[in-house]
């Protein structure tokens, strides 16, 4: 789509869309029918495709997501978003679901900071943050081994200070054309 059309087309469709009341097939509640709070992957391929492999309708679950379904920080928002999901709106499981062939897997800190740098940003920048204390390098880099990364995201979630005991955290990687899932840690075992 031609960049400064991506807005417009999206108001001029929402106006028709609210007044042709579409909305009424997915009228629903805050609060999660199937009582679970899914952690996924923000990738293109995933959002028809995993709530359709994993029998999700609208209403159904609480849907976090972001780049490689990492919780990289234990006091993040991702996490946040998690202990308000079991504790506010009834979520009394969490599922992660990494994904085959994502963008996180292997990606290096390097290539980013370049792409950084050819869009403007400056060295200097670079520099400020890290007399900072900011790690740029270690904040922008992925994952090896995505099954790793599902595990050791189950284990902040589940070790988690804040979470209750008795939450089944569950670990999964989804294959992104097939809709497969490959079940990592079954959060049943070892509550
Ligand atoms: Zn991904």
């Amino acid at each position: 789509m031609e960049s400064g059309t991506i807005l417009h087309e999206i108001m001029t469709f929402n106006e028709t869309f609210v007044k042709n009341r579409e909305y009424e097939k997915y009228e629903t509640t805050k609060y999660p029918n199937k009582k679970m709070v899914i952690l996924t992957c923000m990738d293109t391929r995933l959002l028809e495709l995993l709530p359709k492999a994993l029998n999700l309708g609208n209403g159904d679950a609480k849907l976090v997501k972001n780049a490689g379904a990492i919780v990289s920080h234990p006091f993040g928002s991702i996490m946040r978003s998690i202990l308000i999901a079991v504790y506010e709106l009834q979520a009394q499981e969490v599922l992660v679901i990494a994904h085959y062939d994502c963008g996180m897997s292997g990606l290096k800190a390097e290539p980013v900071l370049e792409h950084m740098k050819e869009q403007g940003i400056t060295d200097e920048t670079l520099n400020t943050l890290a007399f900072s204390g900011i790690d740029i390098k270690g904040w922008l880099h992925g994952f090896d081994s995505v099954t790793d990364s599902v595990k050791h995201s189950v284990d902040i979630i589940k070790q988690h200070p804040l979470m209750p005991k008795g939450v089944p955290v569950h670990g999964l990687v989804i294959d992104p054309k097939t809709g497969r899932l490959d079940l990592i840690v079954d959060g049943y075992q070892n509550q």
